[in-house]
């Protein structure tokens, strides 16, 4: 074993890892990447099927982003936020405001998609203060993932993550999960999506005047194993908020900068919310960055004496390095003709998938743009799920790495979230690799 391999085991405390698992096993080692690939210490070369934890947009060094960071090297790093301006942060601002949904106007920077949902309860707290209202109730989705600070931890709602944190958590109040292929609610496909949005919109009448925001991800809860919402349920949301005078949160922080076939997820409805979150692939993968955006009159709210300060920021907020790398990586989304080029690779994954539906022990695969899951069950019919010690998800994605595909899965859900910049014919490798890794572990 290697002295990176040793070391790593006795010093580096890996994230939502059970660490006596991980000093069980000889970890693989990242030592370089190209495109779509990554590259170990001992030179085997796996397809980044899960975009390095859903970051990475273009491809690993890309030579427009590469450029975009060292340009930006010879000028400056970083300089604070805290009452000094950079070009960087600004340019991409004017950019964020110009491709996000209608009525956002202002951006707030952080470094991380939980800070971004941290800033935005914050700034819905303290908007309804400031107008004279103690609002402190959050409408959340059941199965939600908003990130891991408590602020986030207290508007998710997934019990393995988040159940340990109880005593720390603030109150709120948890709608349906409109997911239908295991409702909630045990109705059929057709009818449970609209009502769910019912039970929520009940929710908002009996809690008047209590709730400050609706929080959720858009379209699809990815955490919580690709979760796909019915088309219709967003936009039933952002009505339901504007009747009951409540501030809509949009969590982007996944779904956003294409990942959905549209540039935000928000957009296939139509929907402006007041607050929206965005982090992941706002940088291409490249650095850590995160930006919450607002309405004008969330922001006008803010202005007066002291008293009405937004006291919260960073040591890195507007961090230009990561500025420079986001603004590059925009402008390559916003190119003309991106999402049509796109478009034939979605097809493949689509296509691809449908094969893999064939598994026996393939429950449901759930898609939404350029991100699927694979849900993985012992009985199809009954839908019936594996032991949770037998560690299904695992053992497939393991058992991938061998056919030179590396994703992570979520639960017994094995999640395929190449880059854009994957081919059709590395789409195929993709699928090919874990349908192998099926069949070696479950037949
Ligand atoms: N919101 C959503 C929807 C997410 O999927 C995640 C991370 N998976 C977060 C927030 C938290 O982001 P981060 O890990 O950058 O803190």
């Amino acid at each position: 074993m290697s002295d990176i391999c040793r070391d790593d085991r006795r010093l580096v405390w890996h994230p939502f890892t059970q660490m006596a698992d991980y000093e069980d096993s000889e970890p693989v080692v990242v030592e370089s990447a190209q495109g779509a690939w990554l590259t170990d210490t001992r030179g085997r070369r796996y397809l980044d099927a899960n975009s390095s934890l859903w970051v990475n947009l273009h491809g690993h060094r890309h030579p427009a982003l590469d450029a975009a960071v060292r340009d930006q090297l010879a000028k400056v790093a970083h300089s604070t936020l805290l009452g000094l301006a950079n070009a960087p942060s600004v340019e991409l601002a004017r950019l964020l405001v110009d491709a996000a949904p209608p009525g956002l106007a202002h951006v707030f920077y952080s470094d991380s998609g939980s800070e971004a949902v941290e800033v935005a309860l914050k700034i819905a707290f303290q908007y309804w203060k400031l107008r004279g209202e103690d609002r402190r109730l959050f409408l959340k989705l059941q199965n939600g993932y908003h990130g891991d600070t408590l602020g986030a931890v207290s508007v998710g709602g997934m019990p393995l993550f988040h159940g340990v944190w109880g005593p720390l958590l603030f109150e709120t109040l948890a709608a349906p999960c409109p997911s239908c292929y295991r409702c909630q609610l045990g109705l059929e496909p057709s009818t449970c999506g609209m009502a769910c949005a019912d039970v929520l919109e009940r929710l908002l009448k009996e809690h008047r005047g209590r709730v400050a925001a609706v929080i959720m991800e858009p379209l699809i809860q990815m955490a919580a194993g690709m979760l796909t919402h019915p088309p219709g349920y967003l936009r039933r949301v952002r009505e339901a908020t504007e009747e009951a005078g409540v501030l809509l949160i949009i969590d982007e922080v996944a779904t956003g900068f294409g990942r959905t076939g549209r540039l935000f997820a928000c957009e296939h409805e139509g929907v402006s919310p007041d607050v929206l979150c965005l982090a992941k692939g706002i940088t291409g993968g490249y650095l850590p960055l995160s930006a919450t955006l607002v309405t004008d009159e969330i922001y006008e709210t803010f202005k007066g004496d002291s008293s009405r300060t937004f006291f919260h920021g960073h040591s890195y907020t507007g961090n230009q390095l990561a500025s420079a790398v986001a603004v590059a990586s925009l402008e390559l989304l916003c190119r003309e003709g991106f999402f049509w080029e796109l478009a034939p690779k979605m097809d493949a994954l689509r296509d691809g998938l449908a094969e893999l539906a064939g598994h026996p022990a393939v429950g449901d695969v759930r898609r939404c743009g350029f991100v699927a899951g694979i849900e993985l069950v012992r009985n199809r019919g009954t839908k019936e799920l594996f032991p949770e010690a037998d560690r299904v998800g695992w053992r497939v994605c393991a058992a991938a790495r061998g056919h030179g595909v590396m994703t992570r899965p979520l639960g017994d859900v094995v999640v395929v979230m190449p880059p854009y910049c994957v081919t059709q014919e590395e789409v195929a490798a993709i699928v090919s690799g874990l349908s192998a890794a099926l069949r070696e572990v479950l037949g």
